[in-house]
């Protein structure tokens, strides 16, 4: 699994990282995505609550 995040439609509600530590995070100020933080399921459930659209799923 990949997610891919579109920083312009990101609009900082923090659903991601409130939802999903272990997978969305912000290291040294930039945003990270580590799919292996979690199960495809839970990755897409959170991804799922993304309220400006910003994260997609690609496989
Ligand atoms: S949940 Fe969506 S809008 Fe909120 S910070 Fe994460 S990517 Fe951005």
């Amino acid at each position: 699994m990949k997610v891919n995040w579109d920083s312009e439609t990101c609009i900082h509600a923090g659903e991601c990282v409130g939802n999903s530590p272990n997978v969305f995070k912000i290291v040294n100020d930039e945003f990270v995505i580590d799919e292996s933080g979690a199960s495809d399921e839970e990755i897409r459930a959170t991804v799922a609550k993304c309220p400006s659209g910003a994260l997609t799923i690609s496989e």
